[in-house]
């Protein structure tokens, strides 16, 4: 069941996340929204109470531990508990390695893999008091698939996926259920490539998904599918993307 649902989404003022966010909150969730860009969030807030559903947001940025503390004690402080924690933020900058863009390489670990890490280090004190809990994290299949250009990223992603199963597993031995879901999509239209540098990636990636890629709302399904389910059953892994990307 989505209704009534607490749900922290970070990454949450454009694509993915901003999608899921109208989705679960148009089912009923209250859901606590997180990104650096404070007028996004605002007027996504705005949306979702004049479509009459609950929405909060804090502006914050995932790198930061004291910023993902602080959104999970707005959840708890607005709504009362957390369900669901959606650790959605991310970013793209691909190039090759030649190039050598380290400082693109050091804020891909750092937002990619330190701002889960973050994320759950805050929320999972909670989830230990409640007995229970829900993570949700954008992988991609760039976790599942190496390719020229997404060496950093395609590093990140893969993290994502080890740590998850390892999260839900130790979780049970202790006593704790968390249900993990791992998302990996492929080519979805939002605002990642913007950040890509590199000239030549930048234009690939641009008439890749211009070609297939599918609207971040079938995304959003896929989010919510997971969370629909009884808590007793966990949706590992989806894979999504466009029905004819190769
Ligand atoms: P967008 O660029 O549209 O969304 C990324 C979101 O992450 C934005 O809300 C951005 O907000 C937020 N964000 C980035 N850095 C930070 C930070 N340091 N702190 C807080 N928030 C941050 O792209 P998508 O919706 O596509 O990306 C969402 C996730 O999906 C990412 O993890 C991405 O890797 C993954 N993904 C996307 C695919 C695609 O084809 N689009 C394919 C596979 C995976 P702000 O700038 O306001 O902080």
């Amino acid at each position: 069941m989505i209704k009534d649902k607490v749900v922290i989404i970070t990454g949450a003022s454009s694509g993915i996340g901003e999608a899921s966010a109208k989705l679960l909150a148009s089912k009923g969730a209250k859901v606590v929204l997180g990104a650096r860009r404070d007028r996004q969030l605002r007027q996504l807030v705005d949306e979702i109470q004049r479509d009459g559903g609950q929405a909060v947001y804090q502006v914050m940025d995932v790198v930061n531990p004291s910023d993902s503390a602080e959104i999970v004690n707005l959840a708890k402080e607005r709504f009362g508990g957390i369900d669901v924690i959606f650790l959605n933020a991310g970013i793209m900058p691909n190039s090759p390695l030649s190039a050598l863009k380290t400082d693109e390489w050091n804020q891909t670990v750092d937002i990619n893999i330190k701002g889960v890490l973050n994320g759950i280090a805050a929320v999972l004190p909670t989830f230990i008091s409640q007995k229970s809990g829900h993570v949700i994290t954008t992988s991609s299949v760039a976790g599942l698939k190496a390719y020229p250009g997404g060496a950093v990223y395609g590093g990140t992603k893969w993290f994502v996926r080890d740590f998850m199963e390892v999260l839900r597993m130790e979780s049970a031995q202790e006593g704790t259920k968390i249900r993990t879901a791992t998302i990996y999509p492929a080519a979805i239209n939002t605002e990642l490539l913007n950040q890509i540098t590199n000239q030549d990636m930048a234009e690939k990636m641009t008439e890749l998904y211009e070609q297939y890629g599918i609207s971040p709302d079938r995304v959003a399904n896929v989010v919510a599918f997971a969370i629909d389910q009884p808590e007793d059953t966990n949706v590992n892994e989806f894979t999504i993307g466009p029905t004819t990307q190769p």
